[in-house]
């Protein structure tokens, strides 16, 4: 059973050495009358979050911090190989929590999400169909709370979520425009995600500046994906009674000194809301979200981008990549194809 485990805590920035691809002797074994399942694991997700989990935390984080010696853990796409589980038999395909590990036992297989759609691609459960997907569903809607015809920004906008939150405004009829780290990105926002427009912030000088010029009117929704300097020059654009669905701040990940925001009044002054939310509270709404997107890819009203990593052995490179944009897309991995 080939696996990626974390052989040492981070600070600062990880690297592929923080890891080590091993492989184990362990026979896994689905020990009878148990509820057990035991995974073959198909494709693995990379997310910024597992960083968090990389760290060694002396006080309660969302998550648990990842055991060292021990594969990581994420969300992936596996075929379940043998089953003590009532509703889940060999053959069936299913998606959530799994090992970065060709195969793994898991014994309560209560999140596990049974896949019924084979009509898409299997990959899109660790994206447009599974975590990130319901992120962007989510968070755009729920916490954004979106109006035809409002001012929409979104930061790390070519990613994983950031490209699904951007079409999700063009269908309410919003006006979109995205930020990302290169031109390739950009060009792909405005030709294929259909933004109304977008920027390479790593060649602006004054981010305040370029969000003026792209909103002269202001912003409405601004999605935070990344934090620091580019949530600075948000608040200075906001319109009154904005909302800003805060999703993550990738770029405070890998900092051991957070960077400061030093314009935190105007979240009075103009009257913002600034809500903060978790993908895993809404889980129990997946279903919903899984119609209503599915319904958008064969109606081709959702593109979709993923960037696939072939092997557990590139698969600590591809997570590391994350973090300086080395992604077009999606970032996976795919352990075996089938
Ligand atoms: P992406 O696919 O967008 O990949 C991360 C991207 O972040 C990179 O490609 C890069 O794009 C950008 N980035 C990396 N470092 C920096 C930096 N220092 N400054 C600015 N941008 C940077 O990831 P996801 O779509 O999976 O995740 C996007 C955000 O959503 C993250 O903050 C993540 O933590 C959060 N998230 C939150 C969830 C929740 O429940 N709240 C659930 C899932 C994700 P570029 O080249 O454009 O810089």
């Amino acid at each position: 059973n080939r696996r990626v485990i974390l052989k040492r805590y981070v600070t600062g920035f990880p690297t592929e050495d923080d890891m080590e691809v091993v492989t184990g002797t362990v026979r896994l074994a689905v020990p009878p009358g148990s509820a057990a399942v035991l995974l073959k694991n198909l494709y693995v997700s990379c997310d910024p979050y597992m960083r968090g989990r990389m760290t060694k935390h002396d006080r309660p984080s969302y998550v648990p911090d990842f055991v060292l010696g021990e594969a990581l853990l994420n969300f992936g796409v596996s075929k379940v190989i043998a089953s003590e589980h009532q509703d889940l038999k060999v053959g069936d395909l299913v998606w959530g929590m799994t090992g970065w590990e060709e195969y793994t036992l898991i014994s309560n297989p209560q999140s596990l999400f049974k896949i019924s759609h084979t009509d898409v691609p299997l990959s899109y459960y660790t994206g447009v169909l599974g975590m990130p997907g319901l992120t962007a569903w989510a968070g755009f809607f729920d916490v954004g709370k979106p109006k035809k015809g409002e001012y929409v920004f979104v930061s790390a906008a070519s990613g994983a979520v950031g490209q699904l939150v951007g079409q999700l405004a063009k269908l309410t009829g919003c006006y979109v425009v995205g930020s990302a780290g290169s031109d390739e990105k950009v060009n792909l926002l405005k030709t294929k995600f259909g933004f109304d427009d977008a920027f390479n912030y790593k060649k602006e000088q004054d981010l305040n500046a370029a969000l003026k010029r792209y909103f002269p009117q202001g912003i409405d929704i601004y999605f935070e994906n990344v934090g620091g300097p580019m949530l600075e020059a948000v608040l200075s654009n906001m319109r009154n009674h904005g909302r800003i669905p805060t999703c993550g701040m990738i770029s405070q990940y890998n900092l051991e000194q957070p960077e400061g925001v030093h314009n935190l009044f105007e979240i009075v002054a103009k009257r913002l809301r600034v809500e903060g939310f978790m993908v895993f509270d809404y889980f129990s709404q997946y279903r919903k979200f899984e119609e209503e997107m599915v319904g958008y890819l064969n109606e081709g009203k959702i593109s979709y981008i993923e960037d696939i990593a072939d092997g557990l052995e590139n698969a600590p490179g591809a997570l590391i990549g994350l973090y300086s944009g080395r992604n077009v897309g999606k970032q996976l991995v795919a352990v075996a194809r089938e």
